[in-house]
């Protein structure tokens, strides 16, 4: 792989970096690595090698063919590249274990940090994941739905509209669009896209998104960057932007001398950032850095709405939730969704500002003289058990083909298809034959027999 020299020119010397071993890491395949979900990836991967910087993260010894794995179907495992997921070491030093708090993540499709800070968050707070993309909003959708947090929305907004928001969020995630130098071992091809002026055309964008951002943050309140480029236009100054910009502060996060990180500061204002290089770290190239937003006197407070539900679909929708105390609210096309009561305000605040794809976990709606439940209440960790059809690897993987899976026939009714004790998907009994509501797009496309 040849490197561009203007930018191993630029590293050299630069703390952590080694010409020479940095160019033979690139002559090794990128490691694989997942990141377990916390309820649903329980024991999983016990005896693999661990991500030093997360909990959750395992190194594989091999990439194996994901879609072949129901239990990556179920959502027990993310795929993530290992030193990104250095987010929860920040996410830790910004407080976001408390409760009650609201969580942006700007830039949030396919969805790997969004995952991981729903799997940190305190149920009563809220995440809101955007993408701006539509197209790639949809993929950051269904991913968040595998996960299954009820308290993780999805939005599809410009930053300029999310800037609105002014004073709402305790804590702003920018893993902003870069010159992605960092992945050139995942893809080369990004090699040849790679030139000093989209650098600085990547630059430009990532202060263009902060500075619309900026306003949605709280005084007091914390914002993550980070980027998978080397490129200090990209990383140290655009720390040093914002502290210029708004006099914001550089918070540090505690690393181990053994883990390979780089610790450096920023030129000016000595803001400081975290470097992994992939002759360092087992994992792919990232930056990251936190700043925090001055405190002053405005204090944000919520409008008081008021919100009926309709007594029966709550009735109804509520069986999936047992004690929980949910709200249930009209969705897209007829459908109902779920959120925790305590963000009724959040939900009429958010839709007056911003487009909402998903809002709560959807719950399925009314037809006939049934209730259709919707797909999203089988892969939820907030719902309470329903009734189950237990199915082997192949049984799970013929249901998610949306094949018959010849499984023995039950009594009629709605069940949840469970691989290894995790919800796949509905399928309804009719007594001779089961119909499967795995949706469509949800199918796998490639040949299970190969
Ligand atoms: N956070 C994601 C994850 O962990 O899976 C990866 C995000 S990726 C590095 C950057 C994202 O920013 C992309 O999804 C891209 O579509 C989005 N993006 C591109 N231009 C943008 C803009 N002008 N404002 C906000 N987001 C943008």
């Amino acid at each position: 792989m040849q490197l561009p020299e203007h930018l191993l020119d630029e590293l050299t010397g630069k703390p952590g970096f080694d010409r020479t071993e940095f160019t033979d890491a690139h002559a090794h395949p990128a490691p694989t690595s997942v990141r377990l979900h916390p309820v649903k990836g329980k024991g999983l991967f016990e005896e693999l090698p661990r991500v030093l910087w997360c909990e959750e993260g395992v190194y594989l010894p091999e990439r194996p063919v994901f879609t072949l794995d129901p239990l990556f179907h179920a959502g027990a495992y993310y795929v993530q590249e290992a030193s990104s997921m250095f987010l929860q070491q920040a996410l830790q030093v910004a407080g976001a274990e408390a409760p009650s708090l609201r969580v942006l993540d700007l830039c949030a499709a396919p969805g790997g940090k969004s995952t991981l800070i729903a799997s940190l968050l305190h149920p009563e707070s809220l995440l809101v994941s955007n993408e701006v993309i539509r197209t790639r909003a949809s993929i950051l959708e269904e991913n968040t739905s595998r996960w299954g947090y009820m308290n993780n929305w999805v939005t599809a907004n410009d930053p300029r509209d999310i800037g609105k928001l002014e004073g709402y969020f305790d804590i702003i995630v920018v893993d902003a669009p870069c010159s992605g130098s960092g992945l050139w071992r995942k893809d080369p091809n990004a090699l040849n896209e790679w030139s000093e002026e989209n650098v600085e055309l990547c630059s430009g964008r990532q202060k263009r998104i902060i500075a619309d951002v900026w306003p949605a943050l709280k005084p007091g309140g914390y914002l993550i960057y980070a980027t998978c480029s080397y490129s200090q236009a990209e990383d140290e100054d655009i720390a040093d932007w914002i502290a210029d910009a708004y006099n914001a502060e550089g918070v540090a996060i505690p690393v181990a001398d053994t883990d390979g990180i780089v610790c450096t500061t920023s030129a000016v204002a000595n803001i400081p950032g975290y470097r992994f290089f992939p002759h360092k770290v087992t994992g792919e190239g990232f930056f990251l850095t936190m700043v925090r937003k001055k405190i002053d006197e405005t204090t944000h407070t919520m409008p008081v709405y008021k919100w009926q539900a309709d007594k029966k679909v709550q009735h109804i929708a509520q069986q999936y939730f047992g004690n929980k105390d949910v709200t249930i609210i009209p969705a897209r096309e007829g459908n109902y969704s779920a959120i925790g009561s305590q963000h009724i305000a959040d939900w009429q605040l958010l839709q007056k500002h911003v487009w909402l794809r998903r809002t709560g976990t959807a719950v399925g709606m009314p037809a006939a003289k049934d209730w259709v439940p919707d797909h999203e209440v089988a892969l939820c960790v907030d719902t309470s058990p329903q009734q189950w059809l237990d199915v082997n690897r192949e049984q799970a993987l013929k249901f998610l083909k949306r094949e018959e899976m010849g499984v023995a026939l039950r009594e009629k009714g709605w069940l949840i298809v469970r691989y290894k004790g995790l919800g796949l998907g509905w399928v309804k009994s009719l007594g001779n034959r089961y119909n499967n509501y795995l949706p469509k797009h949800w199918r796998i496309r490639m040949n299970i027999d190969e």
